[in-house]
């Protein structure tokens, strides 16, 4: 697999570097060169084929020979893990599931993917490959559950004091083995700020071998193109045009929609779905990019303003407005809209949805209604109900039951080293508990 900077087409890597890399020199983002194609013999088989056995055949078009198709074939059966269900809502909606894995997002697939190509790729009888991450609470959960007991990786989770809910606190530390947390007495900012200052530190890097799980790295969008696959099997046989709704905010999760799509998926069109913080949809509507601070909303794991994202989104369309418009409509909604259509959906189909995936409902009723569309729509559930249980059962008036196995977590005891937002201290104890 090759692939280039968004910077600079002739900055080229191989799937390995862009991996341990994550960001091209240049700052960019990698993206592949080329975009193969699906022989119509897949196409035909899909009805029948498994989802591993979907996401083995993507994963092997895309990265090449790079990895031996053996060895692929194992990172796949230890990634796809649980299933991606299109549960449907009405004759003409579905929600595709995203969140049966261990962090309750579509995140786990991401992390997963990325854990299992670092582990193949590291070199045997080297030292341990020390993954630092910073967290607001979210992806640090699913980076901790993705790289949980895989040989020869540690994780260093940086995370505010008293500002992640109980639930992902736990999940961050509460699993151990090879998964540090560390409580940081300060800000998100302060935790990004320590991160930042490691990779800058040479003295340190001679010591230990650092990495990132950063969500802009190329192996973790390549699992997402999988299940756009696995959903259109699902909803195929209605035999009407096929259209995603993706609840957005760095734009990763639609952008592999957008990769499925030249890759021959038959995908009729997408939608940009967004909270109040709307570049996006805004730039569709308008063509003009402009960046903004974010806001905070219910639907917390939307809130971008500048959509890391979107450079990857322009390549795929060699930078055009109008023809990114012919694949892509963007809606926005606030906070008062999204609990509408929490307690319109319960009301209606006794199914809960999180605020996220409520907003790519929102999204694809108004789109439909707008175009008087006879397609059917699928509706990206990014988040598992129960991950924002105060929020939804306040909403709904109901109570939100964990899963079982969040409910183990729950009674296991938090592991975390306290530690105040200085970076000696985080230095010093970097050095020392990883040999
Ligand atoms: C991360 C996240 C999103 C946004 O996904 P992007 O790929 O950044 O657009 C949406 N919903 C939930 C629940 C998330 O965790």
């Amino acid at each position: 697999m090759e692939l280039y900077s968004t910077n600079n087409p002739h900055l080229r890597a191989t799937f390995r570097e862009a991996l341990f890399q994550g960001l091209p020199p240049d700052n960019g983002l990698y993206m592949p060169a080329q975009i193969p194609r699906m022989p119509e013999k897949f196409l035909k088989q899909l009805p029948e084929l498994p989802f591993d056995e979907i996401a083995y055949a993507i994963a092997l078009a895309l990265i090449g020979d790079e990895i031996a198709p053996d060895a692929l074939k194992e990172i796949i059966q230890q990634t796809i893990t649980f299933p991606a269900p299109v549960v449907l809502l009405d004759n003409t909606t579905g929600v595709l599931e995203l969140f049966h894995g261990p962090s309750l997002a579509f995140k786990d697939f991401g992390a997963r993917f990325m854990a299992q190509v670092m582990a193949h790729f590291n070199p045997e009888g080297e030292r341990d490959l020390v993954i630092l991450v910073a967290t607001s609470g979210d992806t640090g959960g699913a980076v901790a559950a993705g790289f949980y007991q895989t040989p020869g990786i540690r994780v260093v989770i940086l995370y505010p004091s008293g500002k992640v809910s109980p639930l992902q606190e736990k999940q961050l530390t509460a699993l151990g083995k090879n998964i540090a947390a560390i409580e940081v007495d300060g800000t998100f900012d302060d935790c990004q700020a320590l991160v930042k200052r490691a990779f800058l530190d040479e003295m340190l890097r001679e010591k230990l071998r650092l990495s990132s799980a950063n969500s802009i790295n190329i192996a973790r969008l390549l699992p997402q193109i999988f299940y756009y696959w696995e959903a259109y099997k699902q909803v195929q046989h209605f035999k009407r045009p096929v259209i995603f709704s993706v609840p957005s905010g760095n734009f990763g999760n639609l952008t592999a929609g957008l990769i499925a799509q030249q890759m021959g998926l038959p995908a009729y069109h997408f939608i940009a779905a967004t909270n109040i913080n709307d570049t996006v949809p805004a730039y569709l509507a308008q063509g003009r990019f402009e960046p903004k601070p974010s806001v905070r909303t219910l639907s917390n794991a939307m809130d971008v303003g500048n959509p890391s994202n979107f450079a990857r989104m322009l390549h795929l369309y060699g930078s055009t407005w109008n023809i990114m418009r012919t694949h892509v409509s963007g809606f926005a909604f606030d906070d008062a809209q999204t609990r509408a259509a929490m307690r319109k959906v319960y009301a209606a189909h006794q199914y809960v949805l999180d605020p996220h995936t409520a907003i790519g409902y929102l999204a694809w009723k108004t789109y439909q209604e707008q175009s008087n569309s006879e397609a059917f729509g699928i509706v990206l559930g990014t988040a598992h109900p129960a991950k924002f249980q105060e929020d939804v059962s306040e909403i709904l008036q109901t109570e939100i039951p964990l899963p079982p196995a969040l409910t183990q977590l729950m009674d296991k005891p938090k592991r975390a080293i306290f530690m105040p937002a200085h970076y000696e201290s985080f230095r010093e104890w970097l050095l020392s508990a990883c040999p």
